[in-house]
């Protein structure tokens, strides 16, 4: 039975698809016009292992993450750069998709970009406007009035009245209420836009994934996720223009994955403490990332300090190596293992992966105490499987050990070095044979001497 906390209730609740095998997922995916920060490649790999457990589980997934490739960041950044939005934006999306590949994220089976589904925008804001919930201000622009939608407030739990007081007084007067917000804004000179019944422009940021979700997953459906920082008001207004629009139930439960700290302080550009997916992936090995971002609670805060990704690293190394102690191919794995009831009950407590990493170390841990070769290998090959629903375990040990070499220290050299090695101590030449290993050594390469062969594998650098 899976149970996960939806934001909307502020409780754990039995999760209930509204269709019996398949499960419907919109996720709010990245502006596009720089690198992906460690929150975005948190929230990508949150959801990931959100989508392959429940495939796991035997349901049908449809998951649908957008791109915002029109917004104001956009028109800046690309203005600076002296380069077109859609060459800005197309750069970023496959650098996007190049640090989802390395941190080993399935693509969604939808990725719609806000400037291809201009149609599902304007219907939906014409349908704002005729059902008398949008007006249009002086200015030009399109806005959504949020008193005519009696539940504004329900996923934030905040009050209307409440919020209005506290609201800045903005020197907007187009408004009437100084937190309705835009759904359609007039073109400024030189920018990108799109005609409309409105007049050329472009859309608000909130309305894109309204009208998107309900585009590739109906009016109703069971799962909308995102950063924490999404939940107001992006989240609170797509419940607004959705259900006013539509009349019914958007969404069933919302899931808000915790910001990212550094050294115990919010990750901002302004602090300098910012780290892009990029930047990690020079220094640490992709497969480590993602078990450190999985390594937390997706609702919790995440720390991120280099000590905790060596950490995540060495515990990562300690499954491979157990996998890589079990000799002969892996059997098949047990439709029927303790450890994975265990680890699908872990799962299925609102996705707690911490709990389901404990059950991976106490198998591999069975693993390395079993004496019969078979028995090994088809823990082994549990092992693999379940560790595959988080994503992890999916390379080979070897390749796993053996990665991130660098120029001048390719396998080659290295095997010929073992090889002179081995000589050496063939005719006893203990000192040579020393030599080589401490040679290796200071290339971070360990040599492990075992049954009459000599393996190897890369040192973890400490930080
Ligand atoms: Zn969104």
């Amino acid at each position: 039975m899976l149970k996960i906390y939806n934001s909307l209730t502020r409780r754990v609740a039995h999760f209930e698809p509204i269709s019996d095998e398949h499960i419907k997922l919109y996720v709010c995916g990245v502006t596009v016009y720089d690198y992906c920060h460690l929150g975005h490649a948190r929230v990508f790999v949150a959801f990931d292992v959100v989508v392959r457990f429940l495939r796991a589980m035997g349901y049908q997934v449809t998951y649908v993450r957008n791109i915002t490739d029109i917004d104001d960041k956009i028109i800046q950044r690309a203005l600076q750069n002296q380069e077109s939005c859609t060459a800005l934006t197309e750069r970023f999306i496959a650098e996007m998709r190049a640090d989802s590949n390395a941190l080993g994220i399935i693509p969604p089976d939808h990725e719609p970009k806000a400037t291809e589904s201009l149609p599902q925008i304007i219907a939906m804001i014409q349908t704002l406007l005729d059902k008398k919930v949008a007006y249009i201000g002086e200015n030009g622009d399109v806005y959504y009035a949020v008193d005519q939608f009696p539940n504004y407030g329900k996923l934030s739990n905040r009050q209307l009245d409440a919020m209005q007081v506290g609201a800045r007084v903005e020197a907007n007067q187009n408004k009437t209420n100084p937190l309705d917000f835009v759904l359609w804004k007039q073109a400024k000179p030189n920018e990108p836009s799109w005609p409309s019944p409105w007049g050329a422009g472009r859309p608000g940021w909130h309305i894109e994934c309204s009208a998107m979700a309900t585009h590739w997953l109906g009016k109703h459906f069971d799962i909308h996720g995102g950063g924490a920082d999404l939940l107001f008001p992006h989240h609170e207004n797509e419940i607004a223009q959705s259900e006013a629009a539509t009349g019914c139930c958007f969404v069933n439960t919302w899931m808000h994955v915790g910001f990212v700290q550094v050294n115990q302080q919010k990750m901002s550009k302004s602090l300098h403490n910012f780290f892009t997916v990029r930047d990690l992936l020079e220094r640490h090995h992709p497969e480590a990332v993602r078990y450190f971002l999985v390594s937390s609670h997706y609702r919790s805060p995440l720390n991120y300090d280099e000590d905790s990704l060596t950490m995540a690293h060495h515990s990562l190394k300690r499954l491979y190596q157990t996998l890589s102690s079990v000799a002969g191919p892996l059997l098949d794995a047990p439709q029927e293992c303790p450890y994975q009831a265990k680890f699908i009950e872990a799962m299925c407590n609102d996705f707690n992966t911490p709990d389901a990493l404990a059950v991976l170390f106490e198998l591999s841990h069975l693993i390395n105490k079993t004496e019969n070769s078979d028995e090994k290998r088809i823990y082994a090959a549990s092992l693999k499987k379940i560790g595959g629903w988080l994503g992890l375990l999916q390379s080979t040990p070897q390749s796993f050990l053996q990665a991130g070499l660098t120029e001048g220290c390719t396998a080659e050299t290295i095997e010929n070095a073992i090889a002179e090695r081995n000589l050496a101590r063939q005719q006893k030449d203990w000192a040579k044979a020393d030599a080589i290993r401490n040679e290796l050594l200071a290339q971070g390469i360990i040599l492990e001497d075992k049954n009459g062969l000599t393996t190897w594998q890369r040192q973890i650098k400490s930080t």
